[in-house]
């Protein structure tokens, strides 16, 4: 069966994200703040933010002599300047791709070499990091010059000035016209990383066409003049990109931007800037469910509150709102792969991702088979609509799996989650197929862990799976290891592998979940390794603990 939206249909622009994004539906004025840094107070107005997105552009085309569809990765926790980057890259027809801050060398010089970037802006405390990606894929001293800027103004880069040129070398003072954009539905606009359904991270396209798309099925959530929202999520994620870059922007409202996660700041900030609306992660509506720090402050601005990239359980739903109660609080839906929102439970139902947004259609199929379930029970969701990616970069074999054409032609992403939908089509996910971890809504690709964890001298064999910890209300990866010779000489190895991986991988992808010493991982007679029979087994433990 065919689930649809629903909603009433939306009219889908063809335009670029441009041209849809400073469409200015609302009429907002040109002095109103559109981002406003947190810490700092430091604004950027509507005017300034195009008016430097444009100048940005033209130091992208000239000053750095990028070509229309070149990729530009920034690598930055959240600031003032992150919207106008993006912004820019669009102006002048590039490809922008957002980089995790917390990337260790290795995982930057992975995304930078998988999208061929041409152009690096990195934030200066991070600037070493970046430094030593791109020295091994052989960007030498000059094409380190030139190709690493920082991402701040000259008077922000404090040290690190005198190593690279900032923002003000790009800043031109001629602001160019934006790129015309004619192939919406062709042209790529992102590339996100996400492993999908399997493997290790992958460039994502999101085109033109996927992002305005995006953004106007979410026309069933409503905005207010008085809005104010707040980017505590990393805006190199589709989920932030979307969310808290474009949407605001669209719809004239000010966001305020914060570069780290802690509570104490998230309720300073609701207060000081009165914000309306937060978008947030499981572990952070825990915090502010329980955390009593949130009692000293104002936070009764707060009218909408929207939980998603990992699920939010019933009981924490149910205790948020009962603490926030003039905050609706709700959850959505969404992937890397879908641009990312398909659900939103614009009216709740405690434990629902929703309905599907306008435009969407899903199917439960039973995953052996591809077809689809009876109405009602469980199966692997799939999904079609106008923002579902046009594939990942130069990985036909990952497309072919996790983008199904059926004879009618629908193309329906398959999302590795198990979902169920009731009688009112309301959708509700139980379970992931997909071998994906979520920790604190970062994607952590087992796979990845355990080629990392190959490289250790003490291991012989490894499988990684996520395990739910309640307290935190997120997954974390846990790894199952066989140890090698030498492995087995050294004393606690398992404390002496924890160390190994912590300049490894990212301090959100560290095996947080524990590392237990096995004879031997599971494996398929044909050596694929079967997590699920290890998920199964942590599952009893936890339900027996
Ligand atoms: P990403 O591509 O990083 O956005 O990750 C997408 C995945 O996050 C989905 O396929 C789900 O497994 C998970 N996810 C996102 N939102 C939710 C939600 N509201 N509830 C449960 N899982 C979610």
């Amino acid at each position: 069966m065919i689930y649809d939206s629903p909603w009433p249909q939306v009219e889908l622009p063809l335009c670029s994200v441009w041209d849809k994004v400073w469409s200015n539906p609302t009429n907002a004025p040109d002095d109103k703040p559109a981002v406003i840094d947190g810490p700092t107070g430091r604004k950027l107005t509507r005017a300034e933010l195009r008016d430097s997105a444009q100048r940005l552009g033209h130091g992208f085309r000239n000053a750095a002599g990028l070509s229309e569809g070149d990729v530009v990765c920034l690598f930055s926790p959240n600031s003032l300047y992150y919207h106008m980057t993006v912004f820019a890259t669009q102006c002048a027809g590039c490809v922008f791709s957002g980089a995790n801050a917390a990337y260790t060398p290795a995982e930057l010089a992975h995304q930078l070499q998988d999208s061929s970037a041409k152009l690096l802006l990195v934030h200066p405390s991070i600037l070493q990091v970046a430094l030593d990606a791109t020295k091994t894929l052989g960007w030498f001293a000059e094409e380190q010059q030139r190709r690493i800027v920082l991402a701040v103004r000259d008077d922000e880069a404090g040290p690190a000035r005198a190593k690279q040129k900032t923002l003000d070398w790009l800043l031109s003072s001629t602001a160019m016209q934006p790129v015309s954009i004619t192939e919406h539905k062709s042209r790529v606009a992102y590339l996100g990383y996400s492993s999908g359904t399997s493997g290790k991270a992958k460039g994502v396209r999101t085109s033109h066409y996927n992002m305005t798309s995006v953004l106007s099925i979410l026309a069933p959530l409503k905005t207010y003049d008085n809005d104010v929202q707040l980017a505590v999520l990393p805006l190199n994620h589709i989920y932030g990109l979307t969310k808290l870059v474009h949407w605001p922007v669209l719809w004239g409202n000010p966001v305020v931007v914060m570069p780290k996660f802690d509570i104490r700041s998230l309720c300073t900030y609701i207060e000081r800037y009165r914000v309306t609306f937060l978008m947030l992660v499981p572990p952070i509506a825990l915090h502010l469910a329980r955390d009593p720090v949130v009692d000293q402050f104002d936070v009764s601005s707060l009218r909408l509150i929207i939980s998603g990239a990992a699920p939010l359980g019933p009981e924490m739903e149910n205790e948020l709102a009962k603490r926030l109660p003039k905050a609706t609080v709700i959850q959505a839906f969404g992937l890397t792969e879908s641009s990312p929102t398909t659900h939103v439970a614009i009216s709740p139902k405690r434990g629902s991702i929703g309905p599907l947004l306008p435009m969407m259609r899903g199917r439960i199929v039973d995953p052996t088979t591809g077809k689809d379930v009876a109405p009602g029970a469980e199966g692997e969701m799939l999904l079609a609509g106008p923002n579902v990616m046009l594939g990942y970069l130069n990985r036909p074999e990952a497309n072919k799996e996790t983008l199904v054409t059926d004879e009618h032609g629908t193309i329906w992403l398959r999302t590795g989650d198990i979902a169920r939908v009731d009688e009112d089509g309301f959708f509700y996910i139980l379970d992931r197929l997909k071998e994906l971890i979520k920790v604190k809504g970062f994607q952590v690709p087992p796979a990845e862990l355990e080629a990392t964890l190959l490289e250790c001298p003490l291991v012989a064999d490894c499988a990684v799976i996520g395990v739910w910890n309640e307290q935190q209300q997120t997954e974390f990866p846990r790894a199952y290891i066989v140890l090698s010779e030498q492995g087995k000489k050294q004393s606690d190895a398992a404390q002496a592998i924890q160390d190994w991986m912590k300049g490894k991988v990212a301090p959100f992808k560290q095996l947080k979940g524990g590392i237990k010493l096995v004879d031997s991982v599971p494996k398929s007679p044909s050596g694929k390794l079967l997590r699920r029979v290890l998920r199964d087994e942590a599952k009893r433990e936890m339900e027996e603990a």
